[in-house]
């Protein structure tokens, strides 16, 4: 009988899921079921044995070729696989597992190489690197023992709650698909492409949770608890009740929020504030509405590889950015040019991955080296921009030369398509997102070539602070309260300001109330967020004045550092809307 066991990782999209498990292993396929009956337990032995037979020939051809072609060097990786497979301590530890629990070989393979993999993060740093060899042998016998069995995410057809070290894209794609009603991964910080994908899917999700596919078996009871970032694997029936409580506590507290549904986003001494949604599919348009948002001020272009395997076709393009614009019947629509590269799908596909991804040939820079790719959306989005309130946006500018170049290549295509005869609109708004402390930095150059801003602080942040905004381990680090953070914000906000520029703010910064009302006071008017997070953005609203919000963002320039500043703004939210904490 196993105990109750909880984990602590970073809630990143709210709710409370109680669901049995479904674990992804590595390879994107569902380890099948783990119990077996008494009567198949010999067969379970079986199996493992020739699994295991299998594995070793494998590793002995690959080291024999190794060894020819690449020197004996090489050649001893394979030995130390080998060494693994012959290592009858460990192999017993599998064969009494499939006795004395009753579980099938995969699960027991997959256990006792994990615990076992672990040993070795305690040892010297040496002899860590070899955990990832013991993943590979691990994969190599789980390979042989799945074989034609293997369950893809997509045949999913009862309600699970997924847990998996990370997500793939291709992972992500099938969550889509399945009946996937709550998500936890290993890895992964707050604005990571899953935590995105999560949040659009309207599904409670923690990340960063370091190890939490090794606690969880196939079937166990879960609950992911999205909004306090915990996890709790056989929960005993006290902490059911009281999660269930949690939930029926914010589905009430939503309803509340629906109520404000058609409400204005007005602060309580009258000012008018513009919320949008943020989307990556063109189907969110309608929870965009649903929520009472009045535009899109981000569309996630880029997420239209997740669906599909091969490069999407200038009308893919077209007809996504037509349903966009059709589901928002007039309102405005800003697209956002395909921001590739970095955590979202380059790596996967390219024969040599970069050291430094996020820093690397991403977003617009990649556009630029892929000019065919970057002209065949142009085309789509102009077309398309004649049928609604359309605007375009580039990703990750850095100098004013990439803005220039790639606004030069728009005004190609633009000529490419008018000689075809193709009607497009000439006077699109063309804005750029500030997302680097580079751009922040110079915005009032910028502010005279675009027509407006979109301040994007998942990036921003993690380019101010050196901290990757997808790594759990550095995650407490990743914060919009640290003080330089805000003070290119505010540059940002000012100097479109007093050029006439607008700005919107799109990054998950605005959807927290603490960081809205911070916002508010340093003149921010124009909100885009996730659609679940509308209704909250717009209580708060309504729940402040502006020169209440001025006071609170004058105070925070006093304060030097983010743990006071973030625990000041709390307490601030407190008092004018409690029912947020
Ligand atoms: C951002 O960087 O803040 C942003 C909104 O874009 P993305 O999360 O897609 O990088
Ligand atoms: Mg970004």
């Amino acid at each position: 009988m196993r105990t109750m066991e909880i984990k602590k990782g970073i809630g990143v999209s709210p709710g409370v899921a109680i669901f049995p498990a479904t674990v992804l292993d590595a390879e994107e396929y569902r380890i099948p079921q783990r119990h077996v009956g008494a009567e198949k337990v010999r067969a379970e032995l079986d199996r493992l044995e020739q699994a295991l037979e299998r594995s070793r020939s494998e590793l002995g051809d690959l080291r024999d070729r190794a060894s020819d072609r690449l020197g004996a060097e090489t050649a001893a990786i394979f030995d130390f696989h080998l060494a693994l497979l012959a290592d009858e301590t460990l192999l017993e530890k599998v064969r009494e597992m499939i006795r004395r629990d009753k579980v099938t070989a995969e699960y027991a393979v997959a256990s006792a190489l994990r615990r076992y993999a672990k040993e070795f993060f305690r040892m010297p740093e040496y002899l860590a690197d070899r955990v990832k060899d013991v993943y590979d042998v691990e994969k190599r016998i789980l390979r042989q023992l799945i074989g034609q069995t293997r369950q893809s995410l997509t045949a999913q057809d009862e309600e699970v709650v997924l847990l998996a070290h990370d997500l793939t894209p291709s992972q992500t794609a099938g969550l889509q698909h399945g009946r996937v009603r709550g998500l936890a991964t290993d890895a992964g910080g707050r604005t990571s492409h899953t935590a995105i994908v999560a949040r659009a899917m309207g599904i409670p999700a923690v990340v960063g949770l370091n190890d939490v596919t090794a606690a969880v078996d196939v079937g166990d009871l879960v609950i992911i608890d999205g909004n306090r970032g915990v996890v709790i694997i056989d929960p005993d029936q006290a902490t059911i009740e009281q999660h269930r409580q949690f939930e029926r506590k914010l589905a009430e507290f939503e309803h509340s929020l629906d109520r404000l549904r058609d409400l204005p986003a007005v602060t309580m001494d009258g000012h008018e504030i513009v919320l949008l949604g943020n989307i990556e599919f063109p189907e969110e348009a309608d929870a965009v509405i649903a929520k009472g948002g009045q535009g899109i001020g981000l569309y996630r272009t880029e997420f239209l590889y997740l669906r599909t395997e091969t490069e999407p076709t200038e009308e893919d393009h077209y007809r996504a950015y037509r349903e966009v614009i059709e589901r928002m019947e007039g309102r405005p629509v800003c697209i956002r040019t395909l921001d590739l590269g970095a955590d979202k799908y380059t790596q996967a596909r390219s024969p040599v991955p970069e050291r430094n991804p996020f820093l690397g040939l991403r977003s617009i820079r990649f556009c630029f080296q892929h000019l065919d790719l970057f002209k065949t959306q142009l085309r789509a989005i102009l077309r398309a921009s004649v049928s609604g309130d359309v605007s375009i946006m580039f990703p990750l500018i850095n100098n004013i030369m990439e803005l220039r170049q790639a606004k030069m290549i728009l005004r190609d295509v633009m000529e490419d398509l008018e000689e075809e005869g193709v009607h497009v609109r000439h006077d699109v708004p063309v804005g750029m997102m500030v997302e680097v402390p580079a751009a922040a930095l110079q915005c009032s150059q910028f502010a005279q070539e675009v027509d407006f801003f979109s301040i994007g602080t998942n990036d921003l942040i993690q380019y101010t602070l050196a901290v990757d905004r997808g790594n759990e381990r550095v995650a407490p680090l990743f914060t919009a309260a640290h003080p330089s953070v805000i003070r290119l914000i505010k540059e940002v906000i000012r100097a479109g300001n007093r050029h006439d520029v607008g700005v919107s703010l799109c990054g998950e910064m605005g959807a927290a109330p603490e960081y809205a009302l911070l916002l508010l006071g340093m003149g921010l008017r124009t909100f885009s967020v996730a659609p679940p997070a509308i209704p909250e953005a717009k209580k708060l609203i309504r729940s402040v004045t502006l020169e209440n919000a001025r006071l609170v963002a004058r105070q925070v320039t006093s304060l030097d550092s983010d743990k006071e500043i973030a625990n000041y703004l709390r307490d601030q939210v407190r008092q004018v809307m409690p029912e947020a904490y």
